[in-house]
């Protein structure tokens, strides 16, 4: 079949002109809608577009973009998924959590950007974020502690505060304080603490999702021992609450850098001697022998002078309290023990036997790296010697009728008094003041700190904390010794 010319003209003319009015109609801005949110967490979520046209022009960019208003644009926070009609997978990050927010799909083409439906949802919420307050103020029984929510996690914190306990990682289900809601930072103070305690203290914030806690922080409380000196010769305490008082005549503390004793001026003798020995007091100073009056002792009473004892009358030595072996790093410390106020009549086997091996043995112990804090003296009145039984010499010296010590014994080190614990070995003895005391050991007379209190009516050790007094005071030392 033929066509005329102006038939063929005429359709290629209807065809230009269609196609020119298709073409024109076939360009506008892209259609599309915006993917259902999925995977929605505290600070993520998915969406995406799904282009239904792309206006005939090509998309030149596309992605969802949202915003916590309503109609979010790409003026708002966006992704960028690149260009091409194809539908597409977004993935929105950064978000706070419990929080709402509006999404939308968009795609631009060379005649402009459209917007997808806008989609709302919420992201889920999370702990709180809070940090705990550096530690301040403390005291033997409090502390300032505190802490600093910094966030809700997108619901609201209705109770902070802080917890503590002796242990790590404490709870609200330890001791713990309440300090009102909301973020923001605040001070507590924690209360009815132990003396010298280590405690563990953590920041806590509790919202609809739970408690989360703070950053641990330790801290000791200030020690309850009292403020004594290393290797003191009084470290452990006044037995008798002596004072350096002439109105305390039989109770007179009397204070020398080589020992420490209280002084009775009725018995003519101490009533107890306390001293400390380590290896620092062990040297080569010879034995002195100068037994000699106490000049430090009231001019107004007597002094009691180193024939006093007369020996061949009452047959007792004059025995140290502390050694002269124990005083030997010079001779002044030697010199100081011969001084009368540091002796007592004693049976010569109680004092260089049967004490005397005890005296022994203590050095042998300060000799295997320990320091020794030792406390002895007199007890009772009436004792025997060689020559007879006597209540006191013509001076008006008392004769014990017994003698006791307390020795404590920690291995070498500082802090001496907070190293004392329920464990620490403290031996104590007490003999008679006879010849007949050499017919058993040292170790045989060994008793309670406790019955020696009871004995005396003086409370040893009192600078040790009470709970480790009852215990150490309680048992009687069972070392096997030769
Ligand atoms: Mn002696
Ligand atoms: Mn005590």
């Amino acid at each position: 079949m033929k066509i005329s010319n102006s038939i063929f003209i005429g359709l290629v003319s209807l065809a230009l002109v269609v196609g020119a009015i298709g073409c024109k109609k076939d360009k506008s801005i892209p259609s599309l809608t915006t993917v259902e949110v999925t995977n929605i967490e505290a600070t993520s979520a998915t969406s995406g577009g799904t282009l239904t046209d792309d206006g005939g022009a090509t998309v030149l960019s596309k992605g969802v973009c949202w915003s916590a208003q309503e109609n979010p644009t790409v003026e708002d926070t966006k992704t960028d998924e690149g260009s091409g009609s194809s539908s597409f997978t977004s993935q929105i990050a950064g978000l706070s959590a419990g929080q709402t927010y509006h999404v939308r799909a968009y795609a631009t083409n060379s005649e402009g950007i459209a917007y997808g439906n806008e989609l709302v949802f919420s992201t889920s919420a999370t702990l709180p974020a809070i940090t705990t307050t550096e530690v301040s103020s403390v005291t033997k029984t409090s502390a300032v502690s505190g802490g600093n929510v910094t966030g809700d996690g997108g619901s609201e914190v209705t109770a902070r505060g802080i917890c503590w306990n002796t242990a790590t990682n404490p709870t609200v289900d330890n001791f713990k304080t309440t300090e009102g809601s909301g973020v923001g930072s605040f001070s507590s103070t924690m209360a009815e603490l132990t003396a010298g305690t280590t405690y563990y203290v953590r920041s806590y914030a509790t919202n609809s999702v739970g408690t989360v806690y703070g950053n641990e922080v330790s801290f000791t409380t200030e020690s309850d021992l009292p403020d004594v000196t290393d290797n003191d010769n009084m470290m452990l305490g006044n037995p008798s609450e002596a004072v350096a008082s002439e109105v305390y005549a039989n109770n007179y503390l009397m204070v020398k850098s080589q020992y420490c004793l209280s002084y009775n001026n009725s018995k003519e003798t101490m009533n107890w001697t306390s001293w400390h020995l380590y290896s620092g007091d062990l040297g080569s100073a010879p034995r002195q022998n100068d037994f000699r009056s106490d000049g430090t002792l009231p001019s107004s009473w007597y002094h009691v002078t180193s024939s006093d004892y007369q020996y061949s009358t009452y047959g007792f030595d004059r025995g140290h309290m502390c050694p002269s072996a124990d005083r030997t790093a010079t001779v002044a410390d030697n010199s100081a023990t011969f001084l009368m106020t540091n002796m007592i009549p004693q049976a010569p086997n109680n004092n260089q036997q049967t004490w005397g091996n005890l005296e022994d043995y203590e050095r042998s112990l300060v000799d295997s790296g320990n320091e020794l804090y030792i406390i002895s003296g007199p007890y009772g009145q009436g004792g025997t010697s060689s020559v007879g039984t006597f209540d006191v010499l013509a001076s008006g010296v008392v004769v014990p009728s017994q003698t006791w010590k307390i020795i404590v014994v920690i291995s070498n080190g500082d802090n001496d008094l907070s190293r004392i614990t329920t464990s620490t070995r403290v031996i104590a003895v007490i003999m008679p003041n006879t010849q007949t005391c050499n017919q058993h050991p040292w170790s045989y007379y060994r008793v309670s700190v406790d019955s020696l209190e009871s004995l005396t009516g003086y409370d040893f050790l009192s600078n040790v904390p009470a709970d480790i007094q009852n215990v150490i005071e309680a048992s009687v030392d069972n070392v096997s010794v030769k």
